[in-house]
C-alpha cells in the first residue's frame, strides 16, 4: 500500500502534513513517536475512519485521491482491505467470543452462519482461545479479549491489519500472551501496521520502524537504523520511552 501527500487538519491544528508511505506487504511495520505526532491519526486515515483533507492511497489498485469528495463504494472499497484492533477491544458485550467474530463474516461478507462459525472456531483457536468459545467478554481477561478482538480482525481476511496500541491497556502479563499472537502473525507474513510505545516490541518484531514527530514522517528504515541512528530526537525518544 502507498499514501502519498496524506494530510489531516483538525482546525488550525495539522496533525499529519504530506505523509509519503509506502506499507510493505507481509511485512510488519511499527509506527513510533511521540504523543500527538499523528500516529492513531495516521492509522485512522489508512481505513478512512478519519477523513483526509488530501493525499492518495494506493492498496495496489491504482491511487485513490481520498482528499476529494468520497463515494460510498470508493469507501467501502478501502475499508474492506484493513481492519483495525483497537487499544480498547471493543467487543461487543452481549455477544460469545464466538459471536464477536462471526458476526461481521456473516452480516457484511455474506458467509453463512455455518461456515463463519467453522472460521472462527479456527481462528479462536489460532489465538489460543479454542476453549472460549462461548465465554462472553465479561469473563475474559483483557489479554483474551484482546486475542477475540484479533481473530475478529483475522475473519474479514483483511489484506493489512492495523494496530493501534494493542497491549497498551493490559498488565505486562497479559500483554506478553497478545504479542505472542502478533509475534505469530509477522511469522506468516501478514502485513501488519503497529502504533505501539514498546521499544522492545519493535525490536522483536518489526520489518520496518517509521518514527512520526510533528505530523511528518521524521525516520523511515530498518528497526537497526531506527535503533542505531545518531539523530538528537531520536536519542532522546528512545532514552525516554525505553
Ligand atoms: P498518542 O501516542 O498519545 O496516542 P498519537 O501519535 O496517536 O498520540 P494522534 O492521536 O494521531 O497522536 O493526534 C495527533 C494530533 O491530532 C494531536 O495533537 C491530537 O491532539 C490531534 N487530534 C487527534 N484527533 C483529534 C480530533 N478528533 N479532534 C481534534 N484534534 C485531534
Ligand atoms: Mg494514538
Amino acid at each position: 500500500m502507498r499514501l502519498t501527500g496524506i494530510r489531516k487538519t483538525f482546525g488550525e491544528l495539522v496533525a499529519l502534513d504530506s505523509v509519503d508511505l509506502e506499507i510493505a506487504r507481509g511485512a510488519t511495520t511499527v509506527l513510533l513517536g511521540p504523543s500527538g505526532s499523528g500516529k492513531s491519526t495516521l492509522l485512522r486515515c489508512i481505513n478512512l475512519l478519519e477523513k483526509p483533507d488530501a493525499g492518495q492511497i494506493d492498496m495496489g489498485s491504482g491511487p485513490i485521491d481520498v482528499g476529494g469528495k468520497l463515494s460510498p463504494r470508493t469507501v467501502r472499497e478501502i475499508r474492506s482491505r484493513s481492519t483495525m484492533v483497537f487499544q480498547q477491544f471493543n467487543l461487543f458485550p452481549h455477544l460469545t467470543a464466538l459471536g464477536n467474530v462471526t458476526l461481521a463474516p456473516i452480516e457484511a461478507l455474506g458467509r453463512s452462519r455455518a461456515e463463519a462459525e467453522a472460521t472462527g472456531r479456527e481462528l479462536l483457536a489460532k489465538v489460543g482461545l479454542a476453549d472460549k468459545a462461548d465465554a462472553y467478554p465479561d469473563r475474559l481477561s483483557g489479554g483474551q479479549q484482546q486475542r477475540v478482538a484479533i481473530a475478529r480482525a483475522l475473519a474479514m481476511d483483511p489484506d493489512f491489519l492495523l494496530f493501534d496500541e494493542p497491549t497498551s491497556a493490559l498488565d505486562p502479563e497479559l500483554a506478553a500472551e497478545v504479542v505472542a499472537v502478533l509475534a505469530a502473525l509477522a511469522e506468516e507474513n501478514r502485513t501488519l501496521v503497529v502504533v505501539t510505545h514498546s521499544l522492545a516490541f519493535a525490536r522483536r518484531v518489526a520489518d520496518r520502524v517509521v518514527f512520526l514527530e510533528d505530523g511528518h514522517v521524521l525516520q523511515d528504515g530498518t528497526p537497526d537504523e531506527f535503533f542505531r541512528s545518531e539523530d538528537e530526537r531520536l536519542r532522546r525518544f528512545r532514552e525516554v520511552i525505553g
